[in-house]
């Protein structure tokens, strides 16, 4: 089994988002700052309050991307929750994360490197809320791609199907389910992982997976927190991968 310590954000990812962050809030701001001057002669013909009403405007988004950014920071730094740190968690998935994409793609940072660094950052700030569920309340979400790819049993209706004949991860998995109670479904995309969310409506979600699609599950299941688990690809993307069960095991320990 892994100790915390193991499990903490690797310094350069951490680096990669801090810095993508200020960035992208930098651009933000310059972009207002640039909204806010060039009217301002214009306006203040229609209205010699114009110009200040405008500003008013421009300064409190300013202030809220400023704030939102530096909260962040401090919360990924300190390792611990904030003033409105609840909040904190949606931003960055909401509105941090995409433009942190676009600029990541402008600077030549590629995509899978700012996906790894969001996924570990939002790791991070799931597990600085601290919270404990009940094993009910926590659902394990799999992809297609852990099944062995010459297993011919359907695991997407019925992950009860899957004989345990110790192939593929899926039958250490399911014994992993039934030891610590929790459930446990098996996705080939994100229509279906959707489906498996709103019929078992977890309260904490252990998603394995790789970063595109832990990526796009952590914005699209927001504001269920979402603990992503990057699987293993010894033969590639999308056939035969694998998965820490020590890292599952870690993470439930932690949570239940
Ligand atoms: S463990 Fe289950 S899913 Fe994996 S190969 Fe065996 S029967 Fe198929």
């Amino acid at each position: 089994m892994k100790k915390e310590a193991e499990q903490k954000i690797p310094s350069g990812k951490k680096i990669i988002f801090i810095s993508l962050l200020l960035l992208t809030s930098l651009f933000i701001i310059a972009f207002f700052v640039f909204f806010w001057i060039v009217p301002v002669v214009g306006l203040s013909n229609i209205h010699p309050l114009a110009p200040l009403i405008l500003g008013i405007i421009v300064l409190a988004i300013i202030s809220l991307v400023a704030w939102g950014s530096f909260s962040l920071v401090l919360n990924i730094l300190l390792k611990r929750p904030l003033f409105f740190s609840n909040k904190i968690r949606g931003i960055t998935i909401k509105f941090f994360f995409p433009l942190m994409t676009l600029v990541g793609e402008i600077l030549g940072i590629s995509k899978e490197k700012v996906r790894s660094s969001f996924i570990c950052v939002n790791n991070e700030m799931v597990l600085n809320e601290k919270h404990n569920y009940k094993p009910e309340e926590v659902l394990i979400l799999l992809p297609h791609c852990l099944q062995n790819s010459r297993c011919n049993v359907r695991l997407t209706y019925n992950i009860e199907n899957c004989k345990r004949c110790w192939r593929c991860p899926v039958g250490h998995l399911l014994n992993l389910r039934d030891e610590f109670c929790v459930k446990m479904a098996i996705a080939t995309g994100g229509t279906i992982a959707r489906r498996i969310v709103v019929e078992n409506e977890p309260k904490l979600i252990i998603a394995v997976a790789c970063e595109r699609d832990l990526s796009s599950g952590i914005q699209d299941t927001y504001p269920i927190p979402v603990f992503g688990i990057l699987n293993i690809r010894p033969y590639g993307p999308c056939v035969d991968t694998l998965v820490s069960l020590d890292k599952i095991i870690w993470t439930l320990n932690r949570f239940i």
